[in-house]
């Protein structure tokens, strides 16, 4: 017993040192992914959620809006609220510890002070090393402004005289980008590659989970409802068809730096990229973060 406990300590103090060296490595990690909507967390991070999950890391998705506008015959309380159950099926089948979802109208997110106020509060309570959101350059206003309100909170999770209600974090979080296409004012750059074909089936149940959004509303804006099979699995099969994008170049190349050879079996992937505010890890420091295996 007493052998055991030395050896036991002995790791301990061993962890504490390689910790204090390479941030996060040999710690569990507390990620929070913000999404203007509830289910856009779920698209541009669902796989890697799942992935760190598995690896043992804490995540978090919080969606700015109710997402109260997203559906071509609902609208308003009960909307919010078939989407609030929707995500919370979706939280369930990725093993995700929380998916919170903030009451400001879909569709008319503003960057308000109010709202920056939300954000800094819940990555404080969260506790984050890394905070996801949008690039702020999108079709989308809600994705946009959540794009700027990450941004502006990254500096100020870390002032105590802003939100002073509510402690501020000691060390500044990395923060991320969600991957996106568009090219002005500067395209994605995708920092770190994460492979999901081993959650890629987890990551679909959770779309498949926002029935209203994936099955309903966006085929209907994309004037292509009548394309979606009434049957569950057809309907699976049709949404894995939709939702596979296959990887660009950049990513393909940045794939290789982190696995060489392996790379080339890889099929679905995320990509994220460091955001200049919030702490700068190096880029190996980065993907040591991440289950890239
Ligand atoms: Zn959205």
């Amino acid at each position: 017993m007493g052998q055991f406990m030395k050896c036991a300590t002995r790791s301990v103090l061993l962890l504490a040192l390689i910790g204090s060296t390479v941030f996060g490595q040999g710690k569990q990690l507390r990620i929070i992914a913000i999404g203007a909507h509830p289910d856009d967390c779920d698209i541009r991070f669902g796989g890697t959620a799942a992935a760190l999950v598995k690896a043992g890391h804490r995540v978090k998705f919080l969606s700015v809006t109710n997402g109260d506008a997203g559906h071509q015959t609902l609208a308003g309380a009960p909307l919010a609220l078939r989407r609030m159950e929707e995500a919370q099926e979706s939280a369930r089948r990725l093993g995700i510890a929380e998916y919170e979802i903030l009451d400001n109208h879909d569709g008319e997110l503003m960057p308000t002070l109010e709202v920056r106020r939300q954000i800094i509060r819940a990555i404080r309570e969260w506790k984050a090393d890394i905070v996801l959101g949008p690039r702020p350059n999108d079709y989308h206003p809600d994705h946009r402004y959540t794009g700027v309100l990450v941004q502006d909170a990254a500096y100020m999770v870390v002032v105590p005289n802003v939100v002073s209600n509510t402690p501020p974090l000691e060390r500044n979080p990395i923060f991320l980008y969600y991957e996106d296409s568009f090219q002005k004012p500067a395209p994605f750059r995708p920092d770190v590659v994460v492979p999901i074909d081993a959650v890629w089936d987890q990551k679909l149940s959770a779309l498949d989970a926002h029935v209203s959004q994936f099955y309903e509303w966006l085929p209907w804006v994309a004037h292509s409802l009548d394309s979606v099979p009434k049957d569950g699995k057809a309907r699976r099969a049709w949404l894995a068809q939709q939702w596979a994008h296959p990887l660009g170049a950049d990513a393909r190349k940045a794939l290789q730096e982190e696995l060489g050879d392996a790379a080339a079996s890889v099929v679905h992937a995320e990509s994220f990229e460091l955001c200049e505010y919030g702490r700068q890890p190096t880029l190996a420091e980065l993907r040591a973060l991440f289950p890239l295996r």
